[in-house]
C-alpha cells in the first residue's frame, strides 16, 4: 500500500503555543488544530483562552487553554507539566507570547521595560524549552518554534529591547537545534513581517506613524500588510514530518520586505 498520509499531517501530536489566544499564535493553534494536533493554549486573558478553546472543540481536536504569565517563571514547569497531564505528550512547542513597548529609543528606556521585554521574549522561550526539551528527548523526537522579527536583523531604533531579545531568539534557535540534533528534535524560527495584529495596532492606527507606515508599505514587495494566517502554514509545516531535516534557521515570512 502506498503511503497516502500528507507530510504536513499532525495527527496524534500535541501542541503547545504560548499566547495563542489572539494574533498570530491563534493563527497557529488553529491552523495546528486543522492539520489535526491536539492544542494547548497558554496565555494570561481567561475571556480569550475561553474564546479560542471554543473555536478548537469546534475544529474537534482534544484542547485545552491554561492561565499562564510566561514572566512568572516558576510557573513554567508546571504548566509544562500540567500539559502532558492532560493531552498525554508534547511534540511541538511554539514559543509566541510576545508583548511591545515602544519607548522610543534607549535614551528614553526604563530598566523596568528592558526587564520584562527579556523575561517575556526571551527568558520564556529559553525555560519553556528547557522544560518541553527534557520530555522530548525522552520520546526522542520533537518540534520547537521560536517567533523572531524582522527586528532580529534590523536595528530596532524605537524598540531596543524587542529588537535585543528578538536577535537573541535567532542565536538561541541555533544554539538548541545544535544541541537536540541527536535527540530528533528540530528547532526553528519564523521571523514574521508587518503582520495585522494588536501588537502593530499603533504603528498601523496611529497618526504619529502614518509616514512610518508608509515606509513599512513601500519595503515590502508584497505591498501589503501580512494577516496573522500567513504565518499559519510555515508553523505547520516547521511542526511536520515535512521539516524533519531543517533546524537552526529563521524562516522570513514577510512578503519580501527582509530581501528588499
Ligand atoms: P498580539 O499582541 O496580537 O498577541 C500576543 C499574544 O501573546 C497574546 O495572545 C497575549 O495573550 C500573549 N502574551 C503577551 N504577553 C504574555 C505573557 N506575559 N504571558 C503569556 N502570554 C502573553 O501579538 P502578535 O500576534 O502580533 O505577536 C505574536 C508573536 O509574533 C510575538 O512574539 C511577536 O513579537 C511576534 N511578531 C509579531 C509581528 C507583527 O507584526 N505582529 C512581527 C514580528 C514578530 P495575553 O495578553 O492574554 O497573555
Amino acid at each position: 500500500m502506498p503511503n497516502t498520509s500528507s507530510p504536513f499531517d499532525l495527527s496524534g501530536h500535541v501542541a503547545i503555543i504560548t499566547g495563542g489566544n489572539r494574533g498570530i499564535g491563534r493563527s497557529i493553534a488553529l491552523g495546528m488544530a486543522r492539520a489535526g494536533a491536539a492544542i494547548a493554549v497558554l496565555a494570561r486573558n481567561k475571556e480569550k483562552n475561553k474564546q479560542v478553546l471554543a473555536e478548537l472543540k469546534e475544529i474537534g481536536v482534544p484542547s485545552m487553554a491554561l492561565h499562564l504569565d510566561v514572566t512568572a517563571r516558576e510557573t513554567l514547569s508546571e504548566a509544562i507539566d500540567a500539559v502532558k497531564a492532560d493531552l498525554g505528550r508534547i511534540d511541538i512547542l511554539v514559543n509566541n507570547a510576545g508583548s511591545v513597548s515602544v519607548t522610543g529609543g534607549i535614551l528614553n528606556e526604563s530598566p523596568e521595560v528592558w526587564d520584562i521585554t527579556m523575561a517575556t521574549h526571551l527568558d520564556a522561550t529559553f525555560l519553556l524549552s528547557k522544560y518541553a526539551a527534557a520530555s522530548m528527548v525522552k520520546q526522542n523526537s520533537g518540534k520547537i518554534i521560536n517567533l523572531a522579527s524582522m527586528y532580529s536583523y534590523f536595528g530596532a531604533k524605537l524598540v531596543p529591547s524587542y529588537g535585543a531579545a528578538k536577535g537573541g531568539i535567532v542565536q538561541l534557535t541555533k544554539a538548541m537545534a545544535v544541541e537536540l540534533a541527536t535527540h530528533n528534535i528540530q528547532v526553528n524560527a519564523i521571523a514574521p513581517g508587518w503582520i495585522v495584529t494588536e501588537l502593530t495596532e499603533l504603528v498601523r492606527e496611529s497618526p504619529d506613524y502614518i509616514e512610518f507606515n508608509k515606509m513599512i508599505l513601500a519595503r515590502t514587495p508584497a505591498a501589503r500588510w501580512g494577516e496573522a494566517d500567513d504565518i499559519a502554514g510555515a508553523a505547520v509545516f516547521l511542526a511536520s514530518s515535512a521539516s524533519d531535516f531543517i533546524t537552526g534557521i529563521t524562516l522570513p515570512v514577510d512578503g519580501g520586505y527582509s530581501v528588499c
